[in-house]
């Protein structure tokens, strides 16, 4: 069993995202919580969102991965854009709470030159502000590519928030592992997957890894970059992602799709990866042969 699925936008409304997975054969998706460059936020109709609940009840849904707005810097330098930062973040997970059980992705935040210790620490504020023990939606920080001054860039900062975090509130937090960033962070995923795996149980524990984003690179390991590419039309390619997607720790996590696509585009890598995790196909080169198409 997989969850595989891509972000999809909510301008239809909320079952109206259900039925268009289904139609492209996933079995999860991601969507922002609002604009994701913008600030404002439209709420869901109570029957929309009952009308998903049932239709992914229905047809067999992993959770779901919610986006925060890119513009939530929550380590920003400036006041005023951290108080939004944080009223965003409340606002978008009480959102959240009216979905209960599914996911809430975001990325940590930038320093913007004060330091990654300085940017943990205001992250960890608002996390210890905002979250709660009994809250139904788990929150997952997200691996970054180590762009600009983005923190999260190994595994050991985001350890460092979730450290900083009360613990009776680390039960409601978790992890977000992005193929592409972890790759350009300068995590090896092509020749030691298992390393790399490791390395994240031993600094964050892998019970802490709730969901992956599936997606190829369009730079060598290292690089920060963070662009996203096509599957196996990116410097980790076809084989080393087909290994992600079968790896025994990984299994029955959703995986999102966040690769430079249309619908066709997304639909077909949703089949790939079907495939790729079904021992009838074959498996190993011969499938590997097919993702490269
Ligand atoms: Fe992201
Ligand atoms: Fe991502
Ligand atoms: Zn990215």
């Amino acid at each position: 069993m997989i969850y595989i699925g891509n972000h999809l936008s909510t301008t239809k409304g909320y079952e109206a995202m259900g039925k268009k997975e289904s139609a492209l054969g996933g079995t999860t998706f991601a969507f922002f919580t609002r604009n994701p460059r913008g600030g404002s936020k439209k709420e869901a109709s109570s029957e929309d969102l009952q009308a998903l609940k049932n239709y992914l009840d229905d047809h067999g849904f992993g959770p779901l991965v919610a986006h925060a707005p890119y513009t939530m810097n929550l380590c920003s330098d400036r006041p005023s854009v951290r108080e939004f930062a944080a009223r965003v973040f409340r606002e978008d997970l009480a959102g959240m709470e009216r979905l209960p059980g599914h996911y809430f992705n975001f990325h940590p935040g930038s320093h913007v030159g004060q330091g990654v210790e300085k940017g943990i620490d205001l992250i960890a504020d608002v996390l210890n502000e905002s979250l709660k023990p009994d809250q139904k939606t788990t929150v997952l920080l997200e691996t970054m590519a180590g762009k600009g001054t983005e923190v999260g860039k190994t595994f050991g900062e985001l350890r460092e928030i979730l450290d900083r975090v009360r613990p009776e509130l680390r039960p409601v937090l978790g992890v977000c592992f992005d193929t592409c960033h972890v790759w350009d962070g300068g995590y090896d995923i092509v020749s030691d997957l298992d390393g790399v795996l490791q390395k994240f149980d031993d600094e964050i524990g892998l019970d802490r890894l709730y969901a992956v984003h599936l997606n190829d690179s369009k730079n060598p390991l290292g690089a920060r970059k963070d662009r996203h590419e096509k599957l196996g039309l990116g410097c980790i390619g076809a084989e080393a992602l087909r290994r992600v997607v079968t790896h025994p720790a990984l299994q029955g996590k959703p995986f999102i799709l966040e690769t430079p696509n249309e619908d066709e585009g997304y639909r077909d890598e949703i089949a790939r990866v079907k495939r790729a995790m079904l021992p009838k196909d074959g498996g190993g080169e011969e499938t590997c042969q097919n993702l490269k198409k």
